[in-house]
């Protein structure tokens, strides 16, 4: 954590939750996070109860993430959801290019920077996923994925844009895994990404950009994930899912 950066902790509740279920869950965890300011708290339910939370929330210190987009405006492009829906939803952010996304779905570097092109075009502000796979890895693979995934997914979008976006490292092994990266392990990636982000663009951008860590972040793990320099924030499926694990997690000491 560096005090100049404001911790951003966003719940992804993936394919979870029901409308009443997602509002029932907002409505417990916003009294639990009351007076929180000095973090940013952010939920991202599935699209269809992303209206019913953004009632829920309305007036709270919570803001909303939708969990993917589509890059162009409108039109034939049946099941997908474009920004203009997302913003008319209530959502400040969206999740882009998460790794069950890529790995389930076929997304690439190239659709996440277009969706990346849209969102800031028309907003949104993007929560980007990077982050390689345990074979990667072990096959002394880490730098060169991340370096391929932050360059191709912020492809083409100028610094002030990028004061916009919030970078997310999620390790694939550690997702809904259990298997947590351990606090160096993740540091490390962090300061890679950051020296990345600096290659690219001069002005600070790199030193104000929040990269969140994300891959079985728990109540019992988050304060020494956070207490590393370059890690600003967490991104939780599992323990977002209730309202009191989440809530530890937003109030981490
Ligand atoms: C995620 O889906 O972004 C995630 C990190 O999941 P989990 O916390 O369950 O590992």
């Amino acid at each position: 954590m560096n005090p100049k950066r404001i911790p951003i902790i966003a719940g992804n509740w993936k394919m979870n939750k029901t409308t009443g279920e997602a509002k029932d869950l907002a409505a417990k965890l916003a009294p639990l996070v009351t007076g929180v300011k000095d973090r940013e708290i952010v939920l991202g339910p599935p699209f269809t109860a992303l209206h019913a939370v953004a009632s829920a929330v309305k007036g709270t210190n919570i803001s909303l993430a939708a969990q993917n987009m589509h890059w162009e405006d409108k039109g034939a492009f049946t099941g997908e959801i474009s920004a203009e829906m997302l913003l008319d939803s209530g959502c400040k952010y969206v999740i882009i290019g998460h790794s069950e996304r890529r790995q389930y779905f076929g997304e690439t570097d190239e659709t996440v920077n277009k969706k990346m092109k849209q969102a800031l075009k028309k907003g949104l502000f993007p929560i980007m996923c990077v982050g390689e796979t345990l074979t990667e890895r072990e096959a002394g693979k880490l730098n060169e994925i991340i370096s391929r995934q932050v360059s191709g997914g912020r492809k083409e979008i100028a610094a002030d844009d990028m004061k916009k976006v919030v970078i997310a490292y999620e390790p694939v092994w550690a997702i809904g895994t259990g298997k947590t990266a351990t606090p160096e392990q993740a540091q490390e990636v962090h300061a890679l990404i950051r020296q990345k982000v600096k290659e690219l663009y001069t002005g600070g951008i790199a030193e104000g950009l929040r990269i969140q860590y994300g891959g079985s972040v728990t109540p019992d793990n988050v304060s020494s994930l956070m207490a590393k320099p370059d890690i600003d924030g967490a991104l939780v499926g599992g323990a977002s899912l209730k309202p009191e694990s989440f809530a530890a997690l937003v109030n981490f000491k």
